[in-house]
């Protein structure tokens, strides 16, 4: 027995709450929200490579295809679509995309030992079923947990830290790798260097292009990737451009790169040509 009054309450409370969610949306986030349900989103697939340039893997990067602005590349719209509370459903759809192309991937001999790398938001971390709609998903696309490598960045740690360690230690136990992103722009990394089930660090693009530029920066880039090799983590150098950043980056201990001088982000198709021509280059 439902109290009709109550009812009636409780759902116009309810349809009160979603006009003002909606007014209080910027035009820019309706128009975001409208590019999920447009299906207007595609994912394009940056390498990771060795110290022999070889592929290990590639990080899945979101893009909007506006309709009248052409590829829109992430500054254009995430922290609106962040401020608007849409990044969980953007990263449910970034999730089930990137695991439709992993299980691809299983199916070729030369792409089913590759890893891909996923960007998470906090905000979809702590959504209480996070940890179960990925295994689920997972397990739906028939792909190993441990070829999914969540990327977190620190800042992540600012909220609710002891929430968020707890819940990578569940991801871990069921198997899926995490990497600390843009690592050293934060303020929480060193104290959680120790507690967090980490598997990789990926040194920020700014350190790289310092460590080229002056000695200060150089003895910067060195220590850190020092202290994640001796801390037994695959430490990855980000945003590399030139052949000399590669081999400074390599000296200091880095043993995994991405970056332009190796290749731009490509589209699915295309990431698979450029796995058979590195396949092909390396024989
Ligand atoms: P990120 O995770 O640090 O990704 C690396 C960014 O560096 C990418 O920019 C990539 O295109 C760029 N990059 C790679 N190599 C080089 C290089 O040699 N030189 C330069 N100048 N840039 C390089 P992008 O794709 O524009 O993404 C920017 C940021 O947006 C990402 O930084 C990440 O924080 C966020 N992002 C991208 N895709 C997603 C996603 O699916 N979900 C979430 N939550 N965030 C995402
Ligand atoms: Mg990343
Ligand atoms: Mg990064
Ligand atoms: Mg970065």
């Amino acid at each position: 027995w439902v109290n009709p009054v109550l009812a009636t309450t409780i759902l116009c409370g309810a349809i009160a709450a979603m006009h003002a969610d909606l007014s209080r949306m910027t035009a820019k986030a309706r128009s975001i929200q409208r590019a999920l349900y447009n299906d207007e989103f595609v994912l394009v697939f940056q390498p990771l490579v060795d110290r022999t340039g070889g592929i290990i893997g590639a990080e899945a990067l979101l893009r909007w295809q506006h309709p009248s602005k052409g590829m829109l590349p992430p500054s254009e719209f995430i922290s609106e679509a962040q401020d608007a509370g849409l990044m969980p459903a953007i990263g449910e759809w970034v999730i089930a995309s990137a695991f439709r192309e992993l299980a691809l991937w299983q199916e070729n001999v030369l792409t089913r030992h590759l890893s891909l790398s996923i960007n998470i938001t906090v905000d979809h971390l702590m959504q209480h079923n996070f940890i179960d709609e990925l295994i689920k998903n997972a397990k739906n696309a028939g792909i190993p947990a441990s070829l999914v490598k969540l990327e977190l960045t620190e800042s992540v740690f600012a909220s609710d830290p002891d929430t968020i360690v707890a819940r990578m230690k569940d991801l871990a136990q069921a198997g899926f790798k995490f990497s600390l992103d843009d690592f050293g722009t934060g303020f929480s990394s060193l104290s959680y260097l120790r507690r967090l089930p980490l598997e990789q660090i990926k040194i920020d693009r700014s350190f790289v292009s310092a460590a080229s530029e002056s000695k200060k920066g150089a003895v910067i880039a060195r220590i850190i990737a020092q202290m994640g090799a001796e801390l037994s983590l695959e430490v990855l150098a980000e945003g590399i451009e030139t052949a000399e950043q590669w081999s400074i980056m390599q000296r200091f201990g880095c043993t995994l790169f991405q970056g332009f001088l190796f290749s731009r982000p490509l589209s699915a198709a295309n990431l698979q040509r450029f796995i058979c021509e590195n396949k092909a280059a390396s024989e």
